[in-house]
């Protein structure tokens, strides 16, 4: 491997996805794996197709990866045979890939200078050249995963220290990568310079967390630090975490501000603010942007809540859940499919008709991606005696595929690249249809447009993307 980049055109019409949940933790004194596992749980969100933890002793790295849910895939048992004082985790929703236990992580890479763990959320979009460069090299692949490719890239490295590994790994990968990972000794985790996908590392009692949202670090008792800066590569081992190398500044970032949205939980706290008060200034925005004579305002639960809520403290108009969401019933669009998407809406959610009985009513939703799901809630609406349903979206219209990491479906699929918003407010069956601009999408972040990719709004990314990546390209 030689650090030069080329490229190629791919030629599938289509795209890879995603959103994957990464854990990391250095702590002595902690029982690391059940730490891991309970930080898995809360970042169940962010993908539900996979789940696996890697641990070492020191001596030995152990693993164990299971299909589903973090919670129905490990029991008793599987963590007793994670010992050690070091563990990574990660739950997995295919962005590259398919579904399968092949492509679980963590993976394990023994390359030539080191054998790592390795979880990884994120996205590749130079993974095909880097993946023939590796074949050349006679490293053999065991996934199909883009994730597989950054842990060989990683540990046949011409490197011998983690500072040289980390730039060369930055110089190699073009793409979204948030990467925990360890050795037999260490913890690592490492942030792409572009910094889309968000990484936090917080302190655990005696010991270190990395997480992919601080939500985990809340929930298993660990204090937030700081989120790792784009470009940044910190050591963890018995000296605590060190930054062993930070990439410099070269221009545009590019934070996905659909974690912002949608992806990241309400009680993570991105770029130093709470994601909850972030979606209530989308709400409140909203309302500036597209008021309107109503009764109440509801949310979709549970991703618009917050945005609804701002909305009616901006407006005036007075808030009320309208919907109920059944919690046993998993995120529609986190089905790889599109008939068990449509059946997961119609399970998913339930009216509250005295509610909502003769009133005009806002509903806030975070966004319309397929335009499945909008259909069913304004028809559930106005079956619970809405007069009049009037959409709010906190997010602009989607017009563009994700190439760095979300599930966004294909161009084609996408109801705001091929409908204008008239004819989405017909489609839809809505009395009324606003967009949040991108401006006000700003404003609500308190962030500059070059510190984020809204890629997915105005087709222009933070670096050049080629053609539509087809999902299953490594298999082949
Ligand atoms: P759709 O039915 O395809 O228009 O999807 C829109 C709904 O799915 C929204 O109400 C969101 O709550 C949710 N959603 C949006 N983007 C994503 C995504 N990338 N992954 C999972 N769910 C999403």
């Amino acid at each position: 491997m030689d650090g030069t980049y080329t490229s190629t055109n791919y030629d599938n019409d289509d795209i890879p996805h995603e959103a994957c949940g990464v854990v990391g933790i250095y702590a002595p004194k902690e029982e690391v794996a059940r730490a891991v596992f309970f930080g898995l749980y809360a970042l169940q969100h962010r993908g539900q197709e996979s789940a696996g933890i890697a641990t070492s002793d020191g001596s030995q790295i152990h693993t164990h990866t299971e299909m589903g849910l973090v919670g129905q895939g490990f029991q008793e048992y599987d963590l007793s045979r994670l010992p050690g004082h070091i563990s990574i985790g990660h739950t997995r929703y295919s962005t590259t890939g398919s579904s399968n236990i092949e492509n679980a992580q963590p993976i394990i890479s023994k390359g030539v200078n080191v054998e790592i763990a390795l979880g990884h959320n994120g996205n590749l979009i130079n993974a095909v050249d880097l993946k023939k460069e590796l074949l050349d090299w006679n490293v053999m692949f065991s996934s199909s995963a883009d994730s597989e490719i950054i842990a060989h890239i990683i540990s046949n490295a011409p490197a011998n220290n983690w500072l040289d590994r980390a730039a060369y790994t930055m110089r190699k990968l073009q793409g979204a990568y948030s990467l925990v990972m360890m050795t037999k000794n260490e913890l690592i985790g490492m942030r792409d310079p572009l910094g889309v996908r968000p990484l936090c590392i917080g302190k655990l009692n005696d010991g270190w967390i990395l997480a992919s949202e601080s939500c985990a670090l809340d929930h298993i008792g660990a204090d937030l630090v700081r989120e790792l800066n784009p470009g940044e590569a910190v050591l963890i081992d018995q000296n605590g975490p060190k930054t062993i190398y930070q990439k410099e500044r070269n221009g545009k970032i590019g934070q996905c501000i659909f974690e912002q949205i949608y992806f990241s939980r309400p009680d993570s706290i991105l770029s130093e603010k709470l994601v909850y008060s972030t979606r209530m200034a989308m709400g409140a925005e909203l309302s500036r942007e597209f008021p309107v004579d109503a009764d109440v305002v509801i949310g979709v639960p549970d991703s618009a809540t917050a945005a609804a809520v701002g909305y009616s403290q901006a407006s005036g108009i007075p808030y009320s859940e309208g919907l109920v969401k059944n919690r046993y019933v998993g995120r529609t669009f986190i089905l790889p499919d599109q008939r068990l998407r449509e059946l997961g809406v119609r399970r998913k959610l339930n009216y509250l008709p005295q509610i909502l009985e003769g009133k005009r009513v806002v509903v806030v939703d975070d966004s319309i991606v397929r335009g499945t799901t909008t259909p069913h809630v304004v028809k559930l609406l106005k079956k619970g005696g809405a007069k009049e349903v009037h959409l709010r979206i906190c997010a602009p219209p989607i017009i563009s595929p994700c190439h760095f990491g979300v599930d966004m479906a294909k161009k084609d699929d996408l109801i705001a690249a091929n409908m204008t918003t008239d004819e989405i407010r017909d489609y839809v069956g809505a009395d009324s249809l606003g967009y949040l601009s991108t401006n006000g999408l700003l404003k609500s972040v308190s962030g500059e447009r070059e510190d984020f990719c809204m890629g997915c709004f105005t087709g222009t990314y933070p670096i050049p993307v080629q053609m539509e990546m087809d999902k299953l390209v490594l298999e082949s």
